[in-house]
């Protein structure tokens, strides 16, 4: 399914089947997580995107060609595909464990073609093995909504009382980690959502709400998955002093300007971009032991206009994936 061009639907292509080279591996897809970046990518609000593009970076397949050099999988292994598809190796952000940083990197269903398809080619040492006892759909939103989620939570985890802003496919992760960790859940989600508030609520949240309201105790510390710039200063408002807002989006509209009483007190606002490998090393079998549980919506490929629509109108709960019917 390609995106010729930002604003336009996606359209069920013929492309050749892609050969792997030198280090990577073809992966016949099984199934695709959409995720809220795909949205920002089709809509035109990230820049420079690869076009023609097959979008796509929750890419759950099976090796079924190397290319010259990779020994590290063999024909027929289940691999995962994340966002991060290659770096440069070199440069200080590289050089500092922090690659999610890179500012040569090339992402996955952005820069480098991804997973609305039925193969993809990807650099091996970015590809990730997955735990078994997921099947292919459910291990796909794991690539993304799991990885960010969690890469956003890592900082936080020491927090009491965690507010979680959008209760989407990261948040309903995110809350089942911070339950095993012991953590008081605050859920915010759009006005009067009562099935996202109920879905919170099933996952454990101890507390659910609109955005805009004050939880009934102060807020340790606060993760920001709506795209919703405004929801900044209202994250502060409802956080203890020393409390921390993490922005976990890769874009957000324009954060209004707040009197700096509301960051007063020692709070901080941070975001976290990307991930990097040693996120997915640490997280990937960590939701295997926890049995984190991620809840999906399945659309055929074919349907992936259908599905970016489900989830721009919060028609679903968990994740939306696309199968591949192979
Ligand atoms: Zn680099
Ligand atoms: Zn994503």
């Amino acid at each position: 399914m390609l995106l010729r061009a930002p604003r336009t639907p996606l359209a069920l292509a013929d492309l050749p089947l892609p050969a792997p080279g030198p280090g990577q591996l073809r992966v016949r897809v099984a199934a695709c997580g959409v995720c809220r970046t795909d949205l920002h990518v089709a809509d035109g609000e990230l820049p420079r995107p690869k076009l023609p593009l097959v979008l796509g970076h929750e890419v759950v397949g099976r090796v079924d060609a190397l290319g010259e050099g990779v020994t590290r999988f063999a024909p027929g292994d289940r691999v995962g595909i994340p966002w991060l598809g290659w770096t440069c190796g070199v440069c200080p952000a590289c050089r500092s464990g922090r690659e999610n940083l890179c500012p040569s990197a090339r992402f996955t269903g952005y820069d480098l073609d991804g997973g609305y398809a039925e193969a993809a080619v990807v650099d091996a040492r970015y590809a990730f093995p997955l735990p078994a006892g997921y099947s292919d759909a459910e291990a796909a939103p794991l690539l993304c909504a799991g990885l960010i989620g969690y890469r956003a939570w890592a900082p936080v985890r020491e927090a009491r009382r965690l507010g979680l802003y959008g209760f989407g496919a990261a948040a309903h992760v995110v809350a089942q980690l911070a339950r095993h960790a012991g953590q008081e859940v605050f859920a915010f989600t759009r006005a009067g959502d009562a099935v996202a508030q109920a879905f919170a609520r099933s996952l454990g949240a101890a507390w659910t709400g609109g955005s805009e309201e004050r939880p009934p105790a102060p807020l340790d510390a606060a993760i920001l998955f709506a795209p919703v710039g405004a929801l900044v200063p209202a994250a502060l408002a409802a956080t203890a002093p020393g409390g921390t807002v993490v922005c976990a989006g890769i874009h957000m509209s324009d954060i209004p300007s707040f009197p700096y009483e509301k960051l007063w007190g020692e709070r901080s606002i941070r975001s976290v971009a990307n991930l990097t490998r040693d996120d997915g090393r640490e997280f990937l079998p960590l939701a295997a032991r926890l049995g984190i549980h991620p809840e999906v919506t399945v659309f055929p490929l074919e349907q992936a206009n259908e599905a970016i629509r489900a989830l721009r109108e919060g028609r679903f709960t968990g994740s939306a994936v696309l199968t591949m019917g192979c």
